[in-house]
């Protein structure tokens, strides 16, 4: 199955070159996802293709007004589309919430810019989300994360055991890898990973990855 996802936003030229390369680049070619990016403005208002306007009982900076964002919204969803707005206060993003896109067919990113978007837009979106607690610019580069995680998650987009063990799957940090050379600026790789018992390898890369866990993100493991 083909997850489509159509991204509204002011500046597409920012998503064209990451989601072309490497594995968002890969998944598109290989039919895994079909990606499309739409200028706002397409359904701006009046002769300038206006977006925006100052925000009611003054302030700073201005706001996306609500009517272009609506008409992007009703020209492509469909019964099946999970419409998802950017947005700083939204449920922040993580694992788990990008492997349920994944199992989606089709979504929808609204990317605001400015001070944000009028507050009536959030009743025609079915989920807002964040990519963590600080202030970017526009939402261009939070679709991005978004787009990114969901995408290597799609069933052939990498090989599925790298996305199985890596860190957040299973709760978990990831365990420390090591590769060539044996000997690196005094630090040598530990002797179970070159000893060839698989099984041994298995369990110490558990305890390292819950160890790692314990003391990096506690956070992450269920209370004691
Ligand atoms: N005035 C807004 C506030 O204080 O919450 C910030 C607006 S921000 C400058 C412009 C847009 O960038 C937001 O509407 C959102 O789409 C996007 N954005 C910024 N930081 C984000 C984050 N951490 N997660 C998701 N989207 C973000």
């Amino acid at each position: 199955m083909t997850l489509e996802i159509d991204v509204v936003c002011l500046f597409p030229g920012m998503l064209e070159g990451p989601l072309s390369e490497s594995i968002p680049g890969r998944t598109r070619e290989r039919g895994l996802a079909e990606i499309r990016l739409h200028d706002l403005r397409e359904w701006g208002l009046g002769k300038h293709r206006s977006v925006d306007d100052a925000p009611y009982g003054g302030g700073a900076g201005m706001v996306l007004r609500p009517g272009p964002v609506a008409a992007a919204l009703d020209a492509l969803r469909r019964p099946d589309t999970t419409a998802i707005l950017l947005d700083p206060g939204g449920e922040v993003f993580n694992q788990a919430r990008a492997a349920d896109l994944a199992g989606r067919s089709h979504l929808v990113l609204v990317c605001p810019r400015y001070e944000g978007i009028d507050e009536r837009i959030r009743d025609l979106v079915d989920l807002e989300l964040s990519i963590g607690d600080y202030v970017l610019t526009g939402g261009e580069l939070p679709a991005l994360v978004v787009i990114d995680a969901v995408t290597r998650l799609l069933p052939g987009a990498i090989d599925d055991a790298s996305t199985v063990e890596e860190s957040f799957s299973a709760g978990l940090l990831e365990y420390p890898q090591y590769t060539r050379p044996a000997e690196f600026r005094g630090r040598s790789v530990p002797d179970i990973l070159v000893g060839g018992n698989h099984a041994a390898v298995r369990r110490w890369r558990h305890d390292q990855a819950v160890e790692r866990t314990r003391a990096r993100r506690p956070d992450l493991l269920p209370p004691e």
